[in-house]
């Protein structure tokens, strides 16, 4: 007895599965992207129902006339990528946002679903199908849970998997600038229970840097965040050691993102702890700053390790997850194939979507990417290039011949 497969991709020169293991990769295991030759997937309802060398998955399913079949000969098929850290949904840039707020005008909810939608069309395009969208271009009550109510629109309406994030306190807003515990206090009292009463977000994540949040204040309001049931991210040590990723290890932190200045002693604590680094290679490359992130340290003490785009409008503005992979190699010395496990499975672990993507293995989302290369190793060889020339989604394809289908 056969299934009956409504998807089949066959005959890929590299099926990089990325499927060992349930908790995120450390160490050499990142450098395994569990490659089976002359691959193929099988599909049925949105999920993969079989994985493995292209006669034995034929053996294992049936074909109907209603089953779609891609021929990936020659080429390389991954699970679609899985970004970790951005910055979705914000009104134009920041000056602009910053006038319309001078003048009281809040966000409208259509105009940012309008513009997240462009976005995620552009990340899709590039081989993401699972984005973590942060608020936190609001700042105030009502445009913070505008921005996280559009989020919501948009992860019910468009093909890419959202994982929402509250980000209130990304930065004290100018009006708050004399009172910044008090506008922690309104984070902490107000806007987090008004946030979960909706169900609008899954993470919390606070912004830990001099002239943003302290430690002090970042482990109030990470901790009233988890008392409501949130899961933890931080932004910690971009532009120096402030010991947010101590915090991060202290408080069990999903993520601690960025990186560049934390010291040893702090990673290892990470390790220990279990917490992925969320790597943002975009932001260092876009500020023109040297000093990448120290991801050959974070490897050789064993702490997983994720890449991301940081897309935001101010220090990353790109869609590009394969950018960031070849941002971590090129700047972090990644190998491809850790650059790949930190773009998918580990990824996935990091927004608590591991059960569902970044991997390719039987029960998961059929999420994957056909690319116009044959192996793991060419990945990061075309910087700035898309490379992804046909995207599934939930075992439809979205993007063929790299057009929207
Ligand atoms: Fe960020």
């Amino acid at each position: 007895m056969t299934a009956p497969a409504d998807l089949l991709v066959v005959h890929a020169a590299e099926l990089a599965t990325l499927a060992t293991g349930s908790v995120p990769r450390r160490g050499a295991a990142l450098a395994d992207p569990g490659i089976v030759a002359d691959g193929a997937v099988a599909a049925s309802g949105g999920r993969i129902t079989a994985v493995g060398p292209t006669e034995a998955v034929l053996r294992s399913v049936s074909r109907t006339p209603a089953t779609t079949t891609v021929d990936a000969s020659g080429r390389l098929v991954t699970p679609g990528l899985v970004d970790p850290h951005t910055h979705l949904v914000f009104a134009g840039h920041r000056a602009q946002e910053f006038t319309m707020r001078l003048h009281g005008a809040g966000y409208a909810e259509i105009d940012l679903v309008a513009m997240g939608r462009r976005r995620l069309d552009r990340m899709l395009a590039h081989g993401t199908t699972t984005v973590e969208a942060k608020s936190g271009y609001g700042l105030s009550m009502a445009d913070e849970l505008k921005i996280l109510r559009a989020t919501a629109r948009l992860g019910a309406s468009h093909a890419v998997g959202i994982v929402p994030t509250f980000l209130g306190a990304h930065a004290v807003p100018p009006e708050r600038k004399a009172d910044p515990d008090g506008y922690v206090r309104d984070v902490c009292e107000l806007m987090l229970p008004a946030v979960v009463r909706e169900g609008l977000a899954e993470f919390c994540d606070v912004f830990c840097e001099r002239g943003a949040f302290s430690i002090e204040q970042s482990r109030r309001i990470l901790s009233a965040a988890g008392r409501l049931g949130l899961r933890l991210k931080i932004h910690a040590d971009q532009l120096s050691a402030s010991g947010g990723a101590r915090l991060a290890a202290e408080l069990g932190a999903l993520s601690a993102d960025h990186l560049e200045h934390t010291p040893s002693d702090d990673l290892a604590a990470m390790a220990e702890r279990g917490v992925t680094a969320g790597l943002l290679p975009g932001a260092t490359f876009f500020l023109l700053h040297q000093n990448y992130a120290d991801a050959r340290a974070m490897v050789e003490l064993g702490v997983p390790i994720a890449l991301a785009t940081d897309f935001n409008p101010g220090s990353s503005p790109t869609f590009s997850m394969q950018m960031a992979i070849a941002l971590g190699c090129i700047g972090m010395r990644l190998t491809p194939a850790e650059a790949l496990s930190a773009a998918t499975i580990n990824a996935a672990h990091a927004v608590g979507r591991a059960a569902d993507a970044g991997s390719l293995a039987p029960g998961k989302r059929a999420d994957l990417v056909i690319w116009g290369i044959s192996s793991v190793a060419e990945l990061p060889l075309h910087f700035g290039t898309n490379m992804a020339d046909t995207v599934i989604v939930d075992g439809r394809v979205v993007i063929g011949g790299g057009r929207t289908t």
